[in-house]
């Protein structure tokens, strides 16, 4: 099979809301008047970010989810993206599988592939999303990192911490009961992005981001672009699925008994859970509970903004904790 029957083949489909698909120089995009487009752009490589024997068809969905991802984090609309592909091999059922994976989640969220490129080479897929948000009176409703002010609740969605136990289990650190690493390997491996929340939060929330290297790194960036520091409730952040299974069964059946401690250090610094992690005024908090509701997607407060720069952490007692807890990244 040639590069154009493969692209013919797996990624080729008919244009629905792009003015022109796969086939051309260009694909053509018609952004709705009245918006801005948003632009971000994710690679995944193998051995870094996924294993080499990972099922191709979670492979296809986390490529898309990790970008529909900051798109939600932008309280943007997705719209289309383009695949930059390099393939050891032509691998039939690998992109049979890889490509209806990566497509399912795409068409959930009626954002279409458009374009891209294929070539040969060590496994990595690059994509790169456009998504829309309104401009009203000249002013974006983007959700930025900027906006988180003095006075501000500080929420996380969802649960933090599940796709690292499964990374960590999956590296052979520890074991766990097998209920317990299916839940948070389906976290690890298909992830949802958090796209309705992030439109509904459009016009309540003040900042945004979402969480792909560890809450506390993440939180640092929002605090760092809006110039100002936090208090955060350490063990209000500790909730995943993990800890659910962990405390409903009889802790004497497992094997393996976290401390609050490893609960924490999950939660703050493991990354890859695709949650948003958000500001909202304290006047906003029906506000934030009913976008929780309309978007389906559980959301719970952490924290609070305020002038001093730094992060503060308190226990469940309201004590200091340190904070050690370092998040990820790719060159430290
Ligand atoms: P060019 O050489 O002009 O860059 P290519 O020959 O690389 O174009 O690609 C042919 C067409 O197939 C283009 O429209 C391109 O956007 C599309 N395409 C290539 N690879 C992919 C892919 N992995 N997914 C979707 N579309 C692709
Ligand atoms: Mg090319």
């Amino acid at each position: 099979m040639g590069e154009f029957d493969l692209i013919a083949r797996y990624f080729k489909r008919p244009a629905r809301r792009a003015a022109l698909g796969v086939g051309d120089d260009c694909a053509l995009l018609a952004p709705t008047p009245g918006t801005q487009l948003a632009i971000s752009s994710d690679m995944l490589v193998q051995g870094r970010h996924f294993f080499a024997d990972v099922d191709p068809r979670t492979l296809g969905h986390k490529a898309l989810a990790v970008n529909l991802s900051d798109l939600a984090a932008c309280g943007a609309k997705p719209l289309a993206f383009t695949l930059a592909l390099a393939l050891p091999s032509a691998d039939e059922a690998w992109l049979a599988a890889f490509s209806g994976g990566l497509l399912a989640l795409a068409d959930a969220h009626e954002c279409e592939l458009i374009g891209g490129d294929t070539t040969g080479g060590p496994l990595n897929i690059c994509i790169t999303v456009f998504g829309e948000v309104p401009v009203h009176h000249g002013q974006s409703q983007a959700l930025l990192r900027s906006g988180a002010r003095p006075g501000d609740d500080l929420y996380v969605s969802g649960t933090v911490g599940d796709a690292r136990l499964a990374l960590d289990v999956l590296l052979g650190k520890y074991a766990v009961p097998a209920e317990v690493l299916a839940a948070a390997r389906a976290r690890l491996e298909t992830p949802t992005p958090r796209v309705a929340l992030g439109l509904a939060l459009r016009g309540v929330a003040t900042s945004a981001i979402d969480v792909s290297d560890g809450l506390l790194g993440d939180l640092g960036h929002i605090l760092e672009c809006s110039g100002v520091g936090a208090t955060m409730q350490a063990d209000d952040a500790i909730k995943s699925i993990a800890t659910h299974a962990f405390t409903t069964r009889a802790s004497g059946q497992f094997d393996v008994k976290f401390s609050t401690e490893q609960w924490r250090a999950l939660a703050l610094a493991g990354g890859d859970d695709y949650e948003l992690l958000f500001t909202a005024p304290t006047q906003q908090r029906a506000a934030v509970a009913a976008a929780a509701q309309a978007s389906q997607t559980p959301v719970r407060r952490i924290g609070q903004i305020e002038p001093e720069p730094g992060l503060r952490l308190l226990d469940a007692q309201g004590r200091p904790l340190p904070n050690h807890y370092a998040s990820f990244d790719h060159f430290a």
